[in-house]
């Protein structure tokens, strides 16, 4: 997505909406505009006909039944509500959360607030450098402390690695554990099937597949009476008692057109978003000295590359080609001090985290912008190379 002079590779921060996604959404600001818990009237009726069309919309994505499905403001509701609804007393004591230590701010937040008000362990297993969880630890980790749930991310948001959730969520059951995993950033770049990935919670956001910001859900196996979840919100016991509150409805159906759009072309999308990772990638990695790939290479997003240009301040680097709209990590976490808990996670420096760049394409990125993109980063990072050889 070229405006002229900026080229956007942050579609991992968010999406731009998908105009069928905003055309869908159009009459419920307006036309359509009843209240789906008004049981009395055609209004509530023909709102709530269309939650449960876009219910089945988001559960297809993912291979869940639509009763399974929790809408929710995004990503950060759904993890925490997986989180902080869990009952994690036992007769002997508080069971714990095991999370990788590449996770998202909202799972590992979460935790660490868990901890601190209500004593809840929390152990943190490793990463190994070629950006696989560390399998030995998770075992080591589950035979040390009682567990209540394992989280771990289908995606990583920053390096795009695949986690293999089906491993953790064996691994989880056999130690009586649940299984989170958070697929905000998977959504929509591979197939996700709950049902082929074992878990027990899943948490998604529409707006890192084009739809709207501020609505996201999350997957419970076998719907609320199975797993008993205290609820974040109390009220009107919508969303079966779980979720509160009247619901977001022009949200709520553009996140199921984002599902349905996500789900119907995602072969040609997963193609073409790596053509042009690779374009850009292979560009930057032949042309450049020093260019490292951040993580493992075998199963990552077809979008994500996150590359570390070894010697060069990623940030002066960003300022210096400020067209190229990229990030050094997550959106939620880019205005920390710190280098990305990601990036150390895999063993990477200092100083090489913050040399590192991610690059996300997305479904507007075309070939012109990323020989413009490869252009300014090959000119930047020349520049400030040669300026701080200068300087020496
Ligand atoms: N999890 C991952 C992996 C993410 O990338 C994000 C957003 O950046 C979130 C969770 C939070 O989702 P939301 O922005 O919908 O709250």
């Amino acid at each position: 997505m070229a405006d002229g002079k900026n080229m956007y590779l942050d579609y991992n921060a968010t999406t731009p909406v998908d105009p069928r996604v905003l055309a869908a959404m159009q009459p419920y600001w307006h036309e359509v505009f009843g209240n789906p818990h008004s049981r009395d009237h055609r209004y509530g009726w023909d709102a709530a006909e269309a939650v449960e069309a876009s219910r089945a919309q988001v559960a297809a994505l993912i291979g869940a039944a639509p009763h399974e499905i929790v809408f929710t403001s995004g990503g950060t509701e759904s993890i925490n509500q997986a989180l902080r609804g869990l009952n994690y007393s036992t007769p002997n004591g508080r069971a714990g959360i095991i999370t990788f230590a590449a996770e998202h701010e909202a799972v590992l937040a979460t935790c660490r607030d868990l901890t601190v008000r209500w004593l809840v362990p929390h152990t943190t297993v490793p990463m190994l450098p070629d950006g696989s969880p560390c399998w030995t630890a998770l075992q080591e980790a589950l035979q040390h402390q009682p567990c209540c749930v394992v989280a771990l991310m289908a995606a990583n948001n920053e390096t795009g690695d695949v986690y293999d959730v089906q491993r953790a969520a064996r691994i989880a059951h056999e130690h009586g554990a649940l299984l989170l995993c958070d697929a905000v950033q998977a959504a929509g770049k591979m197939l996700l099937d709950v049902r082929a990935m074992e878990v027990d919670m899943l948490a998604l956001s529409a707006h890192k597949l084009y739809g709207p910001k501020g609505v996201g859900a999350l997957y419970v196996r076998g719907g609320t009476q199975h797993i008993q979840l205290a609820p974040l919100l109390t009220g009107g016991g919508q969303e079966c008692g779980l979720r509160s509150g009247t619901l977001n409805m022009p949200g709520i159906v553009g996140f199921g057109a984002a599902c349905h759009w996500a789900l119907r072309e995602m072969a040609e999308a997963t193609l073409q978003l790596g053509r042009h990772r690779d374009r850009l990638e292979t560009a930057l990695v032949s042309d450049l000295p020093d260019v490292s790939i951040n993580g493992g290479r075998r199963d990552r997003l077809p979008n994500t590359s996150n590359l570390c240009f070894h010697g060069v301040e990623a940030r002066a680097l960003i300022r210096d080609m400020h067209e190229v709209c990229v990030s050094t990590r997550s959106a939620c976490s880019s205005s920390s001090a710190g280098p990305s808990h990601v990036l150390k996670a895999l063993g990477l420096s200092d100083d090489d985290a913050y040399s590192s760049i991610r690059f996300s394409v997305g479904r507007r990125t075309t070939d012109a912008e990323i020989d413009m993109a490869v252009e300014k980063v090959l000119r930047s990072v020349r520049k400030l190379r040669q300026l701080q050889s200068i300087s020496y």
